[in-house]
């Protein structure tokens, strides 16, 4: 089969910043070192750079999970030329045919059942995408935002200003304009591409499938760790709407805490999340699969079956009987609308309810120990 043509601009761009960030940079620190200013503003470049991908072309205007202020949302613009990862409205596109398409060797544009290189870079250094280089229909909506079009028009200019032009004033100031380059310049850009580019290649191999098996998306902490946030991509794939990947307080998720902490400035608002027990139940629907799975070898398989099913859907019925009347009990603190008397009723069933569950929970986790 033939293969479509290179794409040589990509292919270059690629290559020789891998070269540069492979030989210069570890050649320079040999023989010249770099000092800790250095190495800190690269680290803060490549924080920039990773989070405008992440809460900015991804969560913010990718997937519209909040809005956000004309000032950040310029930031933003920026930091994703410097990211040099294509424009707003093109990363956007590509990406939501890749939600809508996912794992669709035919329309998804980084398909990660054809395998880690095509789906982590291999997928730009061709003509895979030329049939719909250019159709932005999916991308109706963010062609009214003046900042995402202003980026999509200057972006050439833009990325050689931010890629060459933070390096060289930095280095100015600093008095080292080559070590600037290597370690801002190239180093930064190289870890840029390749941490986020294993959202698509590594996040759809590694990790478990908490909510869904629909798709190849995996939960990993580790690659959390490396995209701001973006590893928990089984649950993002579910929830896409969802400001936040790491749900749980202790999952990494410096996103969500930037998208958040800007709420508190008023930057961000209308944070968009899945309702809790949605998100449960799709948790335990995927316990219960992976435990029947594990029944089939089991001597008691058929009654061990019948008993985990019942345990299941009762601990079902105790999720809705409690967050039913949480939502109740919400409605009526927030709307004042109910009296007293009936106000205090609601409370007493909203803690008999959260005992039925916990038990329940309990009782079913019993069960899946004994089944391990
Ligand atoms: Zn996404
Ligand atoms: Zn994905």
């Amino acid at each position: 089969m033939n293969k479509p043509k290179i794409v040589w601009l990509n292919f270059s761009v690629f290559l020789i910043t891998f070269l540069v960030a492979a030989i210069a940079v570890p050649y320079r620190a040999i023989t010249h070192g770099f000092d800790t200013t250095e190495l800190v503003v690269a680290l803060c470049c490549f924080i920039y750079c990773g989070m405008s991908i992440t809460a900015g072309y991804h969560r913010l205007w990718s997937h519209k999970t909040y809005q956000a202020h004309a000032s950040l949302r310029f930031i933003f613009a920026l930091g994703g030329a410097f990211a040099l990862q294509n424009s707003i409205l093109h990363w956007a596109s590509d990406h939501r045919v890749h939600h809508k398409h996912v794992d669709n060797n035919d329309k998804d544009p980084y398909s990660a059942k054809k395998g880690f290189w095509y789906s982590h870079i291999g997928w730009m250094l061709r003509e895979y995408q030329a049939h719909r280089y250019a159709n932005y229909d999916n991308t109706r909506d963010l062609q009214k935002d003046p900042i995402v079009m202003w980026q999509h028009k200057n972006y050439l200019l833009l990325t050689i200003l931010m890629n060459f032009g933070v390096p060289i004033l930095f280095g100015l100031w600093h008095g080292d304009i080559i070590s600037s380059l290597l370690l801002v310049g190239f180093l930064r850009l190289v870890l840029s591409h390749h941490t986020t580019f294993f959202i698509n290649s590594l996040a759809h191999i590694w990790g478990k499938q908490t909510y869904t098996e629909r798709n190849t998306a995996r939960d990993n902490g580790f690659l959390a760790f490396l995209t701001f946030g973006e590893g928990y991509h089984n649950y993002h794939h579910i929830f896409e709407n969802d400001y936040r990947n790491g749900i749980r307080w202790w999952q990494f998720d410096p996103t969500k805490w930037l998208i958040k902490g800007c709420e508190f400035l008023k930057l961000t608002s209308k944070l968009r999340t899945y309702p809790d027990d949605k998100i449960e139940k799709a948790r335990l629907a995927m316990v219960l699969k992976r435990s029947q799975k594990k029944l089939l070898s089991h001597p008691n398989a058929e009654q061990m079956r019948e008993k985990l099913q019942q345990e299941y859907d009762l601990l079902i019925a105790r999720i809705n009987d409690y967050y039913d009347v949480r939502k109740k009990l919400l409605a009526s603190r927030r709307d004042k609308l109910i009296a007293d008397v009936e106000s205090s009723e609601l409370a007493a069933q909203y803690q008999e309810f959260k005992q039925h569950l916990a038990e329940q929970q309990q009782h079913f986790q019993r069960l899946l120990t004994q089944l391990a």
